[in-house]
């Protein structure tokens, strides 16, 4: 079923030197459950859309429905906000409390829920992203992937049935990008319906489904292995493919070859 659809989506900005056009009529769907990545080279839209799933912006023509409802009209706001969750960039932003534990109640608070119930479901957001053990500690002392997690357990802690991240592991080492990336995946296969905006191709390659933007349009949309078959077509973009597909291509090998296990197979008919 569909969670998310947009009728010609439309996104102006205003500026002082003028109007920047940033979404260009845009289509498209989401089903409930589904994990999609969004790749595109700077300035594409990615973050513009980002912000319309949970009506952080409003469209300038054209519609976005979230779980049904129209962004634009301002009755649905809390509604949407309530469907919709958001982790961005950089958690340093996004942390507000001194110790992790008030920091992922914040948002429950602000919702006036009984204290057994914010307990519990910050015990249970904790166990998700794996930090109960960091529960009492304070976010300065964590490391980066750490940081997101917690930031991620915020959003987990509202049990919203959408996550909107927004290149979540720019900022991070190789080790931060794992963690958060399979608590991703984790969400997802707790049934969550993600939208992983990334520049790492390797975790788009995790998806169920990934549309690829440019100049404020999705201009492809597909499965992981159709959107990395053509290679050059996707680094015409200015955009990478995963390393074993880059291998597979300079070995000539057969295309379609995505992940490690497909490779390996490939390797030993050579
Ligand atoms: P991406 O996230 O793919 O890098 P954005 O959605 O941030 O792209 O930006 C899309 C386009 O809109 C870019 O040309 C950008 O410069 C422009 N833009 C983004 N935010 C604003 C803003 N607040 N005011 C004016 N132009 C903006
Ligand atoms: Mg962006």
């Amino acid at each position: 079923m569909e969670i998310i659809k947009s009728e010609n989506l439309k996104h102006v900005y205003k500026t002082a030197s003028g109007e920047k056009l940033a979404l260009d009529e845009i289509n498209f769907s989401i089903n409930d459950g589904e994990f999609v990545a969004i790749i595109g080279t700077n300035g594409s839209g990615k973050s513009t859309l980002a912000k319309h799933f949970n009506a952080l912006l409003k469209p300038t023509a054209g519609k976005i429905f979230v779980n049904g409802l129209d962004t634009s009209d301002e009755k649905n706001l809390w509604a949407i906000r309530e469907n919709v969750g958001m982790v961005f960039q950089n958690p340093d932003n996004e942390i507000v409390a001194a110790i992790v534990e008030d920091d992922i109640a914040f948002g429950l608070e602000n919702l006036g829920i009984e204290p057994s119930e914010i307990r519990r479901r910050v015990d249970l957001a904790l166990d998700t992203v794996n930090m109960t053990n960091y529960k009492n500690f304070a976010p300065s002392k964590l490391s980066g992937g750490q940081k997101q997690r917690i930031a991620i357990a915020g959003a987990v802690a509202m049990q919203t049935k959408i996550i909107v991240f927004d290149e979540p592991t720019a900022m991070l080492d190789p080790q931060g990008r794992l963690e958060v990336l399979n608590t991703i995946k984790k969400l997802h296969a707790q049934g969550l319906t993600i939208i992983l905006i990334t520049h790492f191709m390797e975790e788009a390659a995790t998806a169920d489904k990934i549309f690829v933007m440019e100049g404020g349009k999705i201009i492809k949309s597909g499965t992981p292995h159709e959107i990395f078959s053509n290679v050059k077509e996707i680094k015409r973009l200015g955009l990478d493919v995963p390393v074993t597909v880059e291998l597979a291509a300079r070995l000539k090998m057969p295309t379609g070859i995505l992940t490690a296990k497909e490779f390996i197979a490939a390797l030993k008919n050579l």
